[in-house]
């Protein structure tokens, strides 16, 4: 199939913007991923408590969010953590190496997607988390 060029006088990112949304709700709102909101996390074998921002296990298809409110003092931050652990379920496990489809910067890069989702669409995804008492500290 040849490319064409498109008849519409300026190419919009916005599809892609829906698109990672819809695959974030729906992300969140199935069960087949569990969100488990978790302060520390145990690295590797030396056992390092560190914190964290938030994490996916992809074997337990598990992703950790900090409940501080030191990490996420408000909505927005939580919002970019959820994006890029979303990123990496998405675009599959990135190795140490950055070897994996989609590198650890291009990663930090999606989370910008935070600038064009609605307030609607950032309350509706943060609404799918599971309570936390923290939640309710943040700012709205
Ligand atoms: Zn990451």
């Amino acid at each position: 199939m040849p490319r064409i060029i498109p008849m519409s006088s300026r190419p919009s990112a916005q599809w892609l913007v829906g698109w990672f949304y819809e695959r974030m709700f729906s992300l969140l709102h199935q069960s087949e991923w569990e969100v488990v909101w978790k302060q520390k996390y145990i690295f590797g074998k030396g056992r390092v408590k560190r914190p964290l921002c938030g994490l996916v296990e992809f074997e337990d298809r598990c992703m950790y969010l900090s409940p501080s409110l030191k990490i996420h003092p408000d909505n927005e931050t939580l919002l970019l953590t959820v994006i890029h652990e979303c990123a990496h379920v998405l675009f599959g496990e990135v190795s140490a190496n950055e070897k994996g489809f989609v590198p650890h910067a291009s990663i930090f890069e999606l989370e910008a997607l935070a600038n064009h989702f609605t307030h609607q669409q950032k309350k509706d995804l943060l609404a799918l988390l599971p309570f936390h008492p923290s939640c309710l500290l943040r700012k709205k």
